[in-house]
């Protein structure tokens, strides 16, 4: 705690060139557990200069793809070796409880398996074409990778970004939130036991828009890939201009969850809970819009708000948290702000609607899970990403009601329908505008399925293949079989 934790820069742990530090809190007690170097444009710019010398001048572009795998199949064991040393670090840092983070870690080392898999895999094409040519398509790395993440799932977001950027032969220069940067720290301590050659993956630490301004608009970046509001995504997509680098955004959604009557009902009240209080409800994902069919909805909103009122607030690493605190209390007061939105409004508070002060929750970002009946489809909190625990009861009257409330708004991440009938779930589905869909559950995640938005909530994929297909330029080669000369200018 006395040691300052530093960024990895072309092979070494390096402090920022401006000496600065910064504390990272404990968001369920409000103690200081860590002190990090706080890195600026400075150290963003060494450690583009060292991944751009990693792959271009120290050939890591040519390794061979099974060297590629070798390297990601031993991150996924040392992983593995220290899971919960890195569930505790999330855990401390994001304040999620301790089964969820030992979940996110448990994906994260699954990220890491399935890349290194499909470093070797057959990836081009060949093709006849016109006669005497032949063709074919290959994939190849795109070359420096700059790569940002938020707070809401450390490890698992720096396991999205760098295994694929990796088993493709790209380099990396990695940012973590600001305020989330302990378990990215172990996760490079792990990159330098498995032996990655100097500058081929580089950790800088720092904010925002001074770091990740600079990843996202230095012209030796050849792809920006980030995670995190729509706002930040606007500004690095501008920023990215410059030299039309390769871009991939993940960002914000308000999604619906549509249930319909004829549903498992218990079934359904569970995964309403599950989509919208799971870590906090800071899941860019979550089903924070239900949407209940008239028929069905008082009697869902009881079963609701009683189930609700059960779940234990708390600090995420005693055994029985069922959910934590928010993020910080800045965050926390965005959150309460909004519920008074939401009062303003003219909505309706079923339960919830306050922070939690009681005993040793005084000292933490506790919000009470909250749900909001009597909504208006053009409320502010019904259309805005709150990123909490808070949910929205949307009321609608049959199928093409439901759908038109549901693609109301100008994301499009995730949905969901429940009900028992197979043929109205599939229509719903395919009507939904949302690049990530469930029938009857919410929340599974593979890392075999692309990930990613609609319409405001970004732009390519991450995940399965396509997410490894985002990390990769694409080339034709043409070969002629019949070497002679054409004959087309007669002299
Ligand atoms: P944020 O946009 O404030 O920050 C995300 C990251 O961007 C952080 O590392 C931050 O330091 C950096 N950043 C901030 N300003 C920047 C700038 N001007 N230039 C470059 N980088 C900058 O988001 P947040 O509050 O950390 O996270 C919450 C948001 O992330 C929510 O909107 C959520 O929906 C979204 N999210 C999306 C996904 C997804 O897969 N679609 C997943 C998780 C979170």
């Amino acid at each position: 705690m006395n040691d300052t934790l530093k960024m990895f820069i072309n092979g070494e742990w390096t402090e920022a060139e401006s000496g600065n530090t910064r504390e990272v809190l404990n968001p369920a007690t409000g103690k200081t557990i860590a002190v990090v170097a706080e890195g600026d444009e400075r150290d963003a710019k060494r450690a583009i200069a060292a991944a751009k010398k990693a792959f271009y001048e120290n050939g890591w572009w040519d390794t061979k793809p099974h060297e590629r795998a070798r390297l990601l199949y031993a991150v996924a064991d040392h992983m593995e070796a220290m899971a919960e040393e890195l569930a505790e670090a999330d855990t401390r840092n994001n304040g999620k409880p301790l089964r969820e983070a030992r979940f996110d870690v448990s994906d994260a080392v699954g990220c890491f398996r399935y890349y290194a898999g499909l470093a070797n895999k057959p990836h081009g094409q060949t093709y006849e074409v016109a006669d005497p040519m032949q063709a074919m398509v290959v994939r190849e790395p795109i070359g420096v990778c700059g790569q940002i993440v938020p707070w809401n799932y450390p490890l698992l977001m720096a396991a999205w970004k760098l295994a694929p950027a990796l088993a493709a032969g790209n380099t990396a220069v990695f940012k973590p939130s600001e305020i989330t940067p302990l378990s990215a720290i172990k996760l490079f301590d792990i990159f330098e036991q498995a032996g990655f050659p100097a500058g081929v993956v580089n950790l800088v630490l720092g904010a925002g828009p001074a770091v990740g301004h600079e990843l996202a608009a230095n012209d030796d970046v050849d792809k920006i890939a980030f995670t995190g509001g729509t706002k930040t995504g606007r500004s690095i997509m501008q920023a990215a201009t410059g030299n039309l680098k390769k871009i991939s955004l993940e960002l914000g959604g308000k999604s619906p969850n549509i249930v319909f009557a004829d549903a498992d009902f218990e079934t359904a009240v569970d995964y309403a809970l599950f989509g919208i209080f799971a870590n906090q409800g800071q899941v860019c994902s979550a089903g924070s819009r239900l949407l209940l069919e008239e028929s069905i909805h008082d009697r869902f909103v009881e079963r609701l708000a009683e189930r609700a009122a059960k779940i234990k607030v708390g600090d995420g690493m005693k055994p029985e948290t069922e959910m934590g605190p928010l993020i910080s209390r800045q965050h926390m007061q965005k959150v309460l702000d909004y519920i008074q939105i939401g009062l303003d409004e003219g909505a309706t508070l079923l339960c919830g609607g306050n922070q939690m002060t009681e005993g040793d929750l005084a000292n933490g970002n506790f919000v009470a899970p909250t749900v909001f009946i009597d909504t208006r489809p053009d409320m502010r909190i019904v259309q805005e990403e709150i990123f909490g625990p808070v949910l929205v009861v949307q009321k609608f009257k049959d199928e093409a009601d439901a759908i038109r409330l549901a693609n109301d708004s100008v994301y499009g991440l995730a949905g969901a329908v429940f009900t028992g009938d197979g043929a109205k779930a599939q229509r719903v589905i395919r009507k939904l505008r949302a690049g990530i869909t469930w029938i009857n559950c919410y929340h599974p995640t593979y890392n075999e399925a692309p990930w990613g938005g609609y319409k405001q909530s970004g732009i390519g994929r991450e995940l399965g293949t396509f997410g490894f297909d985002e990390y990769t330029e694409v080339k034709q080669i043409n070969v002629n079989l019949n070497v002679e000369p054409t004959g087309w200018f007669a002299g």
